[in-house]
């Protein structure tokens, strides 16, 4: 047999199968993993000397999934749907093989990896912290095809399963055993296998609970009064929340439900029609390239400079213990960094501090960390307003009010304590990174690293290249955001780097429609069927109207120093007028929403100020408008050479500010209109829009090329 199953055979007849995939870091379902996996079962079935097996990995995860490559390279319903059968027709072949076949699961067992474990009889879990178990596939816009949408509810029930499979949630050991998705706990390998040769002497011929005459799901079936009626209207309830963009989530609740109504093989049938329309979607599809591939890619170092050695920070030192100070703080000190916190006054600094006390005090609460991990966590973070407590930080990154005066002086205060070969970073979110470098005496070592707030939960950061920061102080800032958990994109220095500058544009685009007498609720709503997070007028109130009213101002200002014609975007008066009633968004209780007591609603007063149009716009035309803008200063940005990648875009885009996920993001928006398609529609939006809707040059000479961005794929971004 292949390397990729070791296969040990003791004197008592049972066999220890261990998946040890050569060459990865993970054992995946490819073709050299399943093809021994399937060898198994005719041993199982064929020699008679064999008592039972224990399933088990040979690497630090049991196994993380299917075969993405093999998923990518479908391309009809017929050979899905062939796979999905093919992937359970050797699980069930293990489940009935009438041996008992137990699985030790250690460290992640996903997708595919708990597909199978739940066709083994017995599942222990090795408790050590590292477990983690789920069905993820909704995240890539498929659903599990290896019979998951059949076992996991006949485990733990239909609710369960439905929750579990719709959010793609991991769980953690304790729960995989109170909910009855694995049967025991082990303290380490050693008494996993002690357990599971125990089982196997007491349970000579173990049957699935499903394939027992008298077997009922826990919590009721398709057919109970309870579970029929939350069955019934789940996918459209999914399907409402979701706007129709994510097929999968309905595809995962029908399978569950028609599943429940027939016998177990017929299940499984159903599950892969479902899988395959799953996987030959254009969401899948895009989903894959940009959240699977390119998203790998970047974290693999795509954009970080080559040849240059690995680093890691030590000591960080972080100016300003505001909001953002204090979120990075956490983070750092997470990842096991020293942090010194720094701020112009005790209190401050004090208060910085204090929110990782908070964060770290609830999780101790839900059970999610320990007093003793969240008093190591805290010690590390030294709050501070003395610079000489920065001596030794390899670090800085500066967090102060967003004021060029203010950042330089702290940038001279901080360079004048550091060793000469310290980074300086600024997580300014507007300041172009080599003005604010003209600051520093090492303006090599100067660069952008832009958080997101919160700064706990958003998962990217902006890394800005400055004209002068060198590769070396490049690596150096990437190896530090891939240090501290979180995925980095590489842009380079301009007016709102490429972030800002593109999320500006969508919610300026519901702006400029509130102007023109759009129905203010129509443009929300053609946000969210967009697939966007947030509408854009709530989005306004959140990030506040005066802050784009002053970097409006700003950039108006700074074009006109340096000789550029300013042309307004015709959502800025809008800005204009709201800041000037006082509305200026939701931290002053008031924007294009009155807030009250935590409920919010449209403001009556916006019709007066923006009457309606007699002619309403389409719901389909606001959001190509909503989306062209994004997409298309994308590839502005790309164009200019803002942007460095096609990966970095799409999934700066998603993780950034939200963009609509099953789209791909930004650029692969673009691929998956067509680029001749799009350039048409933006033409036409541009002659009844304005400018600002005409094609970046780029799209133009690609679409007469017949070119596409890269989609990401097996080996390359
Ligand atoms: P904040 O007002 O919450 O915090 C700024 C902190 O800096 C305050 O605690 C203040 O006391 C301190 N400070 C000011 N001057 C100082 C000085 N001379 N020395 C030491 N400390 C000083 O602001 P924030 O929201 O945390 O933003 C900080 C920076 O991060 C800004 O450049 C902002 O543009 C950028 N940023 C903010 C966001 C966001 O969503 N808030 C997102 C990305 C980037």
């Amino acid at each position: 047999m292949s390397k990729a199953l070791n296969i040990e055979r003791g004197a008592d007849g049972i066999v220890i199968a261990t998946m040890d995939l050569p060459g990865h870091s993970m054992n995946v379902l490819n073709e050299a993993l399943s093809a021994p996996l399937a060898g198994l079962t005719d041993l199982l079935e064929q020699d008679a000397s064999v008592t039972g097996l224990i399933l088990r990995s040979g690497k630090k995860d049991f196994l993380a999934g299917a075969d993405i490559d093999r998923l990518r390279a479908l391309s009809t319903a017929q050979e899905a749907f062939d796979a999905s059968m093919a992937l359970k027709h050797f699980i069930r072949r293990f489940e009935r093989c009438g041996k008992p076949v137990v699985a030790i699961i250690n460290g992640m067992c996903l997708g595919g990896g708990l597909e199978i474990a739940m066709g083994c009889h017995w599942r222990i879990v090795i408790d050590d912290g590292r477990a983690k178990l789920g069905l993820p596939e909704v995240k890539l816009g498929l659903l599990p095809g290896g019979g998951g949408t059949q076992r996991l509810p006949r485990l733990v029930g239909m609710q369960q399963a439905l929750q579990w499979m719709s959010e793609g949630t991991e769980v953690r050991a304790a729960q995989a055993l109170s909910s009855g998705l694995v049967n025991a706990l082990a303290a380490n390998p050693e008494d996993a296998l002690m357990q599971a040769r125990a089982w196997i002497s007491a349970n000579k011929s173990p049957k699935q609970p499903w394939d027992a005459p008298k077997f009922r799901y826990p919590g009721g079936d398709s057919r109970s009064p309870a579970v029929a009626q939350m069955l019934a209207i789940a996918p459209s309830m999914a399907s409402a929340k979701s706007y129709g963009n994510c097929p999968a989530l309905s595809h995962i609740m029908s399978s569950v439900f028609e599943g429940g109504l027939t016998d177990f093989d017929r299940a499984l049938e159903i599950e892969a029609r479902y899988f395959a329309a799953c996987a030959i979607s254009p969401e899948s599809k895009n989903m894959i390239g940009t959240l699977w591939y390119q998203l790998n890619a970047l974290k693999k170092g795509a954009s970080r400079p080559a040849g240059l050695p690995r680093s890691k920070v030590s000591k960080l030192g972080i100016l300003g213990a505001g909001m953002m100070g204090a979120g990075i703080a956490y983070v750092s000190a997470k990842a096991g960094i020293e942090v010194v916190l720094l701020d112009s006054s005790q209190a401050a600094a004090d208060k910085g501090k204090q929110y990782s006390q908070e964060l770290l005090d609830k999780a101790v609460k839900k059970g999610r960390s320990t007093p003793e991990k969240r008093d190591a966590l805290l010690a590390k973070i030294t709050p501070t307003t003395s610079y000489a407590d920065l001596a030794g930080c390899d670090l800085i990154i500066e967090a102060v009010f967003e004021d060029r005066a203010v950042k330089a002086d702290v940038t001279r205060q901080a360079e004048a304590i550091i060793a000469a070969d310290a980074v300086f970073a600024s997580n300014t979110s507007t300041l172009p990174i080599t003005g604010l470098a003209q600051a520093s005496q090492r303006p090599a070592q100067f660069i952008g690293l832009h958080f997101f707030s919160p700064v706990d939960k958003m998962p990217l950061v902006e890394i800005i290249v400055g004209k002068e920061t060198s590769d070396e102080t490049l690596a150096r800032g990437f190896d530090y955001v891939l240090q501290i958990g979180k995925t980095p994109i590489v842009v380079n220095d301009s007016r709102g780097f490429y972030t800002s500058r593109v999320f500006a544009t969508y919610v300026m685009e519901g702006l400029a429609l509130l102007a023109e007498g759009v129905h203010p609720r129509s443009i929300e709503m053609a946000g969210l069927q967009a697939g966007m997070p947030m509408p854009p007028l709530a989005l306004q109130d959140e990030v506040s109207l005066s802050l784009g009213l002053h970097v409006a101002e700003q950039t108006r200002k700074d074009l006109a120093a340096e000789g550029i014609r300013y042309v307004e975007h015709p959502g800025e008066p809008v800005l204009r007028q709201l800041c000037a009633l006082g509305r200026i968004g939701k931290k002053g209780g008031q924007g294009f929403y009155d807030y009250a007591q935590g409920e919010k609603s449209l403001w009556p007063g916006l019709a007066e100020l923006y009457p309606l149009k007699a002619e309403q716009a389409s719901q389909a035309e606001l959001i190509d408008r909503l989306m062209f803008a994004q997409a298309n200063e994308a590839a502005r940005c790309l164009q200019e050479g803002v942007l460095r990648s096609v990966a970095d875009a799409n999934i700066g885009s998603i993780f950034g500010w939200g963009f609509a996920p099953f789209q791909g993001g930004a650029l692969q928006f673009i691929n998956a209109y067509g680029l001749p398609a799009f350039v048409a529609r933006a033409q036409a939006l541009a002659a009844q829009y304005g400018e600002r809707f005409a094609p970046a040059q780029r799209l133009v000479e690609m679409a007469a090329k017949g070119e596409r961005f890269e989609e990401g794929g097996p080996g390359e971004p």
